[in-house]
């Protein structure tokens, strides 16, 4: 306590005090947030109030709210990494509270689901992919198309509106995971949370987790996620289990609540049906198979991706 009153002291005493104090002060009742706050607690705000609070509403004032100023997580410019100022009146002073900030909201939702589910790994160039790196041949109309609908997607779903979601079909190596990617990135810098699973090992892990019963959190992680993207549907071997419980279980939640959907795979809709109908052991199921087929014709606009083939 005395070290402070000290230090106190000292800077009080300083010659252009008055002056440093002024300019603060001036700079604290200019900034539009805390002038917003003010007008809004005005019948809280008592006399003296904001003299007393002054540090606490510069520390305020200089930090950033919503990652504004922060270009990411790793160049945040906050005193707590990660986490954003608001302002409350606790007692006779305003003081600060330090939320987790959307982008540090999202990392750790993102690192959350990544120790659950492991097949949401994704390659390291698709991590990085973006609308606006994404390399495009002249005469590849295809590919611009399916990335001005994907734009498209992302722009409707910012401004609340429930778009479909897209059924990405296409040979292999054309680019149908890297689009996914390159739309997840951009939903990420919105801040939504999305999850790209790569189904065939998707299936493989959760047919491991009947023994050590993360199944029903893993399943309900992905019925849940903001934006789920299913990649390489079709590539999976069919079980009733995999199409009826996993595949329609997951399709049938995100229809009845509105959640967007992204498929990619090797065959088009009509391969797709087929390919469902036949299970591992030989079963023809044609009805089960129409009834997942209904669904995702429902949710997706299906588009082909054509192109040369980007592998090797
Ligand atoms: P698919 O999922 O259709 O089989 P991928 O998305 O995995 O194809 O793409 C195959 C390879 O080509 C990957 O290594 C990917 O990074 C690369 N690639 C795909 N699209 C592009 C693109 N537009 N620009 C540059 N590299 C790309
Ligand atoms: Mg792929």
């Amino acid at each position: 306590m005395e070290h402070m009153s000290k230090s106190l002291k000292k800077l009080t005493s300083r010659p252009d005090f008055n002056e440093r104090y002024n300019d603060l002060k001036k700079q604290v009742l200019n900034n539009p947030d805390v002038q917003a706050f003010i007008t809004k607690h005005s019948t809280e705000i008592e006399d003296g109030m904001i003299n007393r609070s002054l540090m606490k509403l510069y520390e305020f004032i200089n930090q950033s709210k919503n990652c504004e100023m922060c270009p990411s997580l790793a160049k945040c410019k906050n005193l707590l990494q990660g986490y954003h100022p608001r302002l409350i009146i606790q007692g006779r002073i305003i003081d600060i509270q330090y939320d987790k900030c959307p982008t540090k909201e999202l990392q750790d939702e993102r690192k959350k689901n990544e120790a659950l589910i492991k097949s949401m790994y994704i390659p390291k160039d698709i991590l990085e992919a973006q609308f606006d790196k994404i390399d495009v041949d002249v005469e590849e109309t295809s590919r611009l198309q399916v990335i001005s609908i994907a734009q498209d997607f992302v722009e409707a779903y910012n401004s609340g509106s429930h778009p479909k979601g897209i059924y990405l079909y296409g040979s292999f190596g054309v680019g149908k995971t890297y689009i996914l990617g390159a739309i997840a990135n951009e939903l990420a810098s919105h801040k939504v949370p999305s999850m790209l699973v790569y189904v065939p090992e998707f299936m493989r892990e959760l047919k491991g987790s009947f023994q050590n019963s993360s199944l029903d959190e893993k399943l309900d992680a992905v019925k849940k996620i903001p934006v789920l993207m299913l990649d390489d549907l079709g590539a999976e071997s069919v079980s009733s289990w995999a199409r009826d419980e996993v595949l329609g279980t997951i399709l049938q939640y995100r229809m009845l609540e509105n959640l967007p959907i992204f498929i990619s795979s090797n065959f088009n809709l009509k391969q797709l049906q087929h390919h469902l109908s036949i299970s591992q052991r030989g079963e023809e199921e044609p009805v089960k198979a129409a009834r997942i087929m209904e669904r995702i014709k429902h949710m997706t606009v299906p588009i082909e991706l054509i192109g040369r083939n980007r592998r090797g």
